[in-house]
This record gives structure tokens, sequence and C-alpha cells, in this order.
């Protein structure tokens, strides 16, 4: 792909970058573009759980180690606003172990996604976190916190947990004993948001400890994505779907990184009724900002200057100036796309 990094640079947009996304060193690309970037993004763990620096946690893309320090040390030398992705339930290494992959009611299991409800992988996580937040950075933006859908998790410790709450054994209880019951499908809901805010709660301790053992100046961001979809009921339908609560994301970690449509194809045109639907869900980014946070929003796979034109005009309509992109889907986004939307 034939792409004028500078004209994107000169929108003042933040961009997530691979290092297969570039085809020089980090020195090279920095140096020739410093001047038009205010900040830059590199991937730290990836959907498929490899790291690209030397963790001694997760496992480590070993060739890719020196693009990595040297990009972390030149933005850090020029003053360039740095940010690490980090895939987090998503997370093909870890998830080769079936005993943590998530799973629907019928036993189904998502190879590539981790259930929410382990906090042993909380930890896992929180290790990454204080790795990467040892390198002199601004923020990290974490991918993939939540769940795949409303369908999950039926993994062993999910229904042992939850069947005693609405009087079922666990190896009887299904999606539809839960669904048809309004009392029993809030406290699914309640259940599964208490893990995934509990598991960002164990992040942002990692953040903070890593601030402490950095004694860096400013507070590391930690940026949550969410997945604001019409086919999972943009904000509202979300926060069912995926467990969100946006208040209690601004409580724990202030930051929020909305992926807009990560599974339809088009943002809708301006002066639409699907427009108008967009704007209105993301209301909610009033009353988060208004209470001390930070939404950016975020898109897969921009790769031209009108569809980033599209994206900036959406976020002035709603309040939001801060836009995050990445050149390509995620390698692994046709396997995802199926989970998050398919029938189960
Ligand atoms: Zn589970």
């Amino acid at each position: 792909m034939k792409v004028n990094y500078r004209e994107f640079f000169m929108q003042k947009m933040l961009i997530m970058f691979k290092p297969e996304d570039i085809e020089m060193s980090a020195k090279d690309f920095i140096s020739t573009y410093a001047s038009y970037m205010d900040a830059v993004g590199i991937v730290g763990k990836g959907p498929d759980g490899y790291a690209i620096y030397p963790s001694k946690t997760a496992p480590v893309r070993e060739q890719h180690v020196p693009f990595f320090e040297e990009w972390v040390r030149l933005t850090d030398a020029l003053d360039i606003n740095a940010v690490v992705g980090l895939d987090m339930y998503t997370d093909g290494w870890f998830a080769r172990d079936p005993k943590y992959q998530t799973m629907n009611d019928r036993g189904i299991k998502m190879e590539h996604q981790i259930c929410p409800n382990r906090p042993e992988f909380w930890q896992y996580g929180a290790e990454i976190v204080k790795e990467i937040g040892s390198y002199p950075i601004d923020e990290i933006l974490l991918f993939g916190g939540g769940y795949i859908r409303d369908q999950f998790c039926f993994c062993d410790r999910c229904r042992k947990e939850f069947a005693p709450m609405v009087d079922q054994e666990p190896g009887r209880l299904t999606y539809q004993y839960i669904s048809e019951n309004q009392e029993y499908h809030e406290k699914w809901h309640k259940f599964r948001s208490e893990k995934v805010h509990q598991g960002l709660t164990y992040l942002q301790d990692a953040a903070v400890e890593a601030d402490d053992a950095t004694g860096r100046e400013k507070p590391l961001r930690l940026s949550v994505e969410v997945l604001l979809d019409p086919e999972t009921g943009l904000s509202e339908g979300a926060k069912n779907e995926y467990g969100y609560d946006y208040t209690r994301i601004g409580e724990i970690t202030k930051n929020v990184l909305i992926n807009l449509f990560p599974w339809s194809p088009d943002i809708p045109a301006k002066g639409t009724s699907e427009y108008s639907e967009l704007v209105e869900a993301l209301y909610f980014v009033n009353e988060f900002t208004r209470r001390g946070g930070r939404a950016s929003l975020f898109r897969w796979g921009v790769t031209t200057l009108e569809q980033l034109q599209e994206i900036k005009a959406l976020g002035k309509d709603v309040g939001i100036d801060r836009i995050v992109t990445t050149f390509h889907y995620p390698s692994d986004y046709s396997r995802r796309r199926e989970s998050a939307i398919g029938n189960f």
C-alpha cells in the first residue's frame, strides 16, 4: 500500500502502527516524519498474544524488538507523544490453553478469546502494563477489554459462579434460561460488567505502579476501547453485549477509545437518520468529559483522507477532537467479526 504518511500526520491524528506497516527502520521513519508528528503509536502486544518488546511475561516476536526499542527511544528523545497498543482478552497465544477460552452455552469455544472472568489473566495483563509502562511512553490503548457478546461466557468458572445466583445447576445453565427471565438477565449483565471492570481496575493499578517505578511526570494513560456498532445496539446495546459501563470506565481509567463501526463497513453519511442515531449514541461522551474523562474516536483501516475527514466531522458534531486510526484491520478480523455478530 502506497501511503503518503506526511499527509496523514499533518491531520494531527494518532496513527497506530505495526512494524510490518513500515518499510524502513524506526530511525529513518521517525526522523523523516518527526516534524509532522505530535503523537504516534506502535503495537506492544497484538491479538496473536505476542509482544514486540522484550517481555518476560508474554511470548516475544524477537525480530521486532530492536524496532520497538529504537522507536520508543526516539519518540521520547524528540518529545513525540508515544502510545502503545495492547490487546487484552483477544490473545491467540494464551488462548491455546482451552481452559481459558471463552465459550457459549453449547460449549463452542472461541480460540482467540480469553474469558474475562479470569483474575489470573488480569494479573498477566497487569504485568504487561507494567512492562510497557517501564518505557518512556505516555499512553496505552487497551483493546478487547470486554466480552464477545451477551451469549458469553459459559465456561466452567462462569457457570459455577453465576448458576447459584439464578437458582440453577451449573451444568444446566443456558442462555435461554437467563434471557427469558428479565431479572436473571439483568443479574447476568451486572455479573459480567463486574468482571470487566474488576479486570480494568487491576490494569489501572498496574499503570499507577509503573508511574511510581519510573517517576513519570504525567500519569500513564490507559485508554479503554469500547465497540460501538449498529449490529450490537450502538452505545446502549454495547453495555449489555460487551459488559461496558462508561461511567465506571471514567472512574477507573478516565480514558475511553470509541471504536466506530468495527463490524460495519461504512460510517453513515451526514444528514441520514443513521447519522443522527450515531450522534445520539455518542451523547454519553458529554457526561464522560464533564466528569474529567477524555474520549477519542477510533477506526480500523483508514487509508484515505476522505475517510479521515468523515471521522473528524463526526468528532466535531459530538465534541471529540482526538482521532485514532490504523491503516489495517486486525489480522484476525474476519474471525473476530464472525464471533461478534454471528448467530449463536
Ligand atoms: Zn467464562
